[in-house]
């Protein structure tokens, strides 16, 4: 027998589970204690280790896997306009109520994609008029499976940033079909995001996807 088995027990665990009792262990990190009983339960699903040493036991959290969800808002870049399909890969979750945040950067990179029937409630006859390659998006993802199939038709979905295709300079947003260069005057369309002008999302994405917005 080992040292680290004799020194240390180890088992999977989920939410509640019981690990031991007060009297015969410590609970640290990942566990409470059961008042009525004196039990030491998990707090989180992950890996229980028992020190055999110390009398201590903990729960160590198991890594979460993060992937788009169905019915969550994701932020993207613009990969490719097809004449009929959008192709964004998908970098993070963001909450949208009560106010605009950045939660979370996803575990990998994900492709999905919006087809010309969800990008706007309007008639979509170019998806120039509305996606570049390279736009950062707002996105509703539909289904939980890659490739992901997105919408952009409500009004918080479509572009929280583009580049301005003379000049490079960041586009401002005019209204929900327009933007425009500030620097050389181009307008461009696009389907604007409502909140392309918030700034909270902006400051938030510009330390998570180091874009230069100002
Ligand atoms: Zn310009």
């Amino acid at each position: 027998m080992s040292q680290s088995s004799r020194e240390y027990k180890e088992k999977r665990v989920t939410p509640g589970e019981e690990l031991a009792s007060i009297e015969e262990f410590i609970p640290g990190p990942g566990t409470y204690v059961d008042s009525d009983n004196g039990v030491i339960r998990a707090a989180v699903e992950g890996v229980a280790k028992y020190n055999m040493l110390t009398r201590t036991v903990e729960v160590k959290p198991l890594k979460v896997l993060r992937i788009p969800r169905p019915g969550s808002s994701a932020v993207g870049m613009v990969m490719q306009v097809r004449h009929d399909v959008v192709l964004v890969e998908l970098y993070g979750e963001v909450r949208l109520q009560p106010s605009p945040l950045w939660l979370y950067e996803y575990s990998g990179r994900f492709l999905g994609a919006i087809p010309i029937s969800n990008i706007s409630e309007e008639y979509v006859r170019s998806i120039d008029d509305y996606y570049r390659k390279g736009d950062i998006v707002l996105v509703k993802v539909i289904n939980g499976t890659n490739p992901y199939h997105l919408t952009t038709v409500d009004p918080p979905y479509g572009v929280l940033y583009a580049e301005c295709s003379r000049c490079g300079a960041t586009l401002e947003p005019v209204n929900p079909r327009t933007m425009r260069c500030p620097k050389c005057g181009l307008v461009e369309k696009r389907k604007v995001s409502v909140l392309a002008s918030s700034r909270i999302l902006k400051l938030e994405l510009r330390n998570y996807l180091m874009i230069p917005i100002r």
